[in-house]
C-alpha cells in the first residue's frame, strides 16, 4: 500500500520539505498544506489514505481541521505537537486523533507511525472483506509467538495459557503494534459498544498480559503504558 496518498498539514518550510521527503522517499503520494482552510481544501480534493497534522497552524488550527475531517471522512489522522500537556487533547474523544507525535521527533519514528497507522487502515479493510484468510496467520515478535489459527501464544516454545479476553486484546495490540491506543478505544474494539465495565478492564487484563508475556513484568517491554492515554505494543514482525 506504498502508494498510500498522504497529506502533510504544517507551516514551518523546512519541516514541511523534511517530512516530504522522508514521505516520497517511501514511495507515498505526498500533498502538502502550510495552513488549516488549504489543508481541508486539499483533503476534500484528495481522499487521502493518511493527514500529518501539525497542531500549531496559521488560522485555524490543527484541533479545528482535525475535528472537521473526522465529521466528513474517515482517514486516519497523526497530528505533530511541540507540547506535551496537548496529547490527552489530541488523542481524547474531543479531537480524536489516531496518533501523536511530540516535537522534535526524527524521521525514522515518523515514517514508523506513517506505517502503522496505514497498516492498521488495511487490516481493518481486509478483516471487513476476507476473515478466514486471517485464521491462518502467525505473528512473531523475536521470542513470542502469537498463532492466531490455534489461539496459542508462547515464548520460546514455552505456552502461555491466556483467558480468551487475554488472547483478543494482545492480538488487537499486536496488529496495532507502534501506535498508541487509547483504553476507550481497546474496550471498543476488544470487548465492544454493548460491554459496560469501566475501562479499568483494561488495566487488569493488560497487567494479567505482561505476568504472562513480559519477561519483567514490573518493566514491561512488549506492552508499553502511555501515561494519561492507554498502551502500546513495541516489536517488529
Ligand atoms: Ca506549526
Amino acid at each position: 500500500m506504498n502508494e498510500a496518498k498522504i497529506v502533510v498539514v504544517e507551516d514551518e518550510p523546512s519541516l514541511v520539505e523534511t517530512l516530504a521527503y522522508s514521505l516520497r522517499k517511501q514511495g507515498y503520494t505526498l500533498f502538502t498544506a502550510g495552513d488549516g482552510r488549504r489543508a481541508l481544501e486539499v483533503a476534500r480534493q484528495q481522499q487521502p489514505d493518511l493527514v500529518v497534522l501539525d497542531v500549531m497552524l496559521p488560522g485555524i488550527d490543527g484541533f479545528e481541521v482535525c475535528r472537521i475531517l473526522r465529521r466528513e471522512m474517515n482517514v486516519p489522522i497523526l497530528m505533530l505537537t511541540a507540547r506535551s500537556e496537548e496529547i490527552d487533547k489530541i488523542v481524547g474523544l474531543e479531537v480524536g486523533a489516531d496518533d501523536y507525535l511530540t516535537k522534535p521527533f526524527s524521521m525514522r519514528e515518523l515514517v514508523a507511525r506513517v506505517k502503522a497507522l496505514l497498516r492498521r487502515v488495511r487490516i481493518d479493510r481486509e478483516e471487513f472483506a476476507a476473515t478466514p484468510n486471517l485464521a491462518a496467520e502467525r505473528m512473531v515478535f523475536d521470542t513470542l509467538v502469537i498463532d492466531l489459527s490455534r489461539r496459542e501464544v508462547s515464548s520460546q516454545g514455552v505456552v502461555h495459557h491466556l483467558k480468551p479476553k487475554e488472547f483478543d486484546l494482545l492480538v488487537f495490540l499486536a496488529r496495532n503494534r507502534g501506535i498508541v491506543l487509547s483504553r476507550d478505544l481497546i474496550l471498543e474494539r476488544v470487548w465492544g459498544w454493548e460491554f459496560d465495565g469501566g475501562s479499568r478492564t483494561v488495566d487488569v487484563h493488560v497487567r494479567w498480559l505482561r505476568e504472562k508475556i513480559e519477561a519483567n513484568p514490573s518493566d514491561p517491554q512488549r506492552i508499553v503504558t502511555v501515561r494519561g492515554v492507554g498502551y502500546r505494543f513495541e516489536g517488529d514482525v
